[in-house]
């Protein structure tokens, strides 16, 4: 199993006996961060590669530990998924994204969509999306402003499921994003079968792309099977000019990364959009 932080939800698999002290006086202080209101949601734009004109934002979780200071989702994303806290967090992430898009509207600023990671046990409840609705409606929030990030295990494992549910969302607008795509199973059978709109190209094929053939030749793959199933590409990790250029040149469509802007909260984002 992934230790890393990604959402990779091992809510059910994970063994009782990895819980240590420090473990257990996490969760009970994970379990009050919500209503606590210690989480923050920091933005990170994505942008068209060819001219960085905006074309939207990616949520990414942080804790403001009281005693502990500024978590970043590393520390505390693995223990929420094996706790089961994760689908509470995963539902406030997208009212509290949500809420922060009425904000701007209500200020006049034009609205871009914003892409919330969800992870599986989110996903498996019967109530997900009554809840994701509820949440629209109840911020007047459209839901092509909604982009929903999942990964490749969630697709594979319950098909079925998710394409009835994803389907019922993407009625609403609501856009499915594929987050660290490549990384996880090389059967790609259900990318014909689930709408999906983007492919996010993992940060690991997308760091030394200048320098290196291998990953050079895996994000080329990526792109052609992104136009011929006519979804959009997005490059994770673009850290610089020079990884920008190249991959405009084999034809990628969106990128982010620190070489564009690093997550912020929401009153620090600048609002560029000529
Ligand atoms: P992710 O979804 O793959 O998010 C991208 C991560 O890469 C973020 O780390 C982001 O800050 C970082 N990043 C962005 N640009 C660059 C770059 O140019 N270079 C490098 N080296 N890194 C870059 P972060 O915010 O620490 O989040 C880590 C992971 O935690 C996320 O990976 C995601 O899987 C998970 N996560 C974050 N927020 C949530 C959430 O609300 N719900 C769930 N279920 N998982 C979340
Ligand atoms: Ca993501
Ligand atoms: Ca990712
Ligand atoms: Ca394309």
């Amino acid at each position: 199993a992934k230790a890393d932080g990604r959402n990779t939800c091992r809510f059910f698999e994970s063994a009782m006996s990895e819980d240590t002290l420090s473990n257990i006086l996490l969760e009970t202080r994970l379990r009050r961060a919500i209503p606590n209101g210690e989480l923050r949601v920091h933005y990170q734009t994505q942008h068209r590669l060819a001219d960085g004109a905006l074309t939207g934002y990616e949520a990414l979780v942080r804790w403001q530990h009281p005693d502990d200071g500024f978590l970043m989702p590393a520390a505390f994303i693995p223990l929420a998924e094996e706790t089961g806290l994760i689908v509470e967090l995963g539902f406030w992430v997208i009212d509290a994204v949500l809420a922060q898009q009425a904000a701007w509207r209500a200020e006049g600023r034009p609205l871009v969509p914003v892409a919330v990671n969800i992870c599986a046990a989110q996903l498996r409840r019967a109530d997900f999306l009554p809840r994701v609705r509820g949440a629209l409606a109840r911020h007047g929030v459209e839901g092509r402003y909604l982009e929903l990030e999942v990964t490749e295990s969630m697709l594979i494992d319950e098909p079925e499921a998710v394409m009835t549910l994803l389907s019922a969302l993407r009625e609403d607008g609501v856009t499915v994003a594929i987050d660290d795509f490549g990384t996880g199973y090389s059967n790609m059978a259900y990318l014909k079968r689930l709408p999906i709109d983007t492919l996010k190209i993992d940060q690991s094929f997308v760091r030394d792309l200048p320098v290196s053939r291998e990953n050079q030749a895996i994000v080329r793959a990526i792109i052609q099977l992104a136009d011929a199933l006519q979804m959009t590409t997005l490059a994770e990790g673009v850290e610089n000019e020079e990884t920008r250029r190249w991959l405009v040149d084999a034809g990628c469509d969106l990128g982010q990364g620190y070489g564009f802007a690093r997550p912020v909260p929401a009153e620090a984002l600048e609002h560029d959009y000529a």
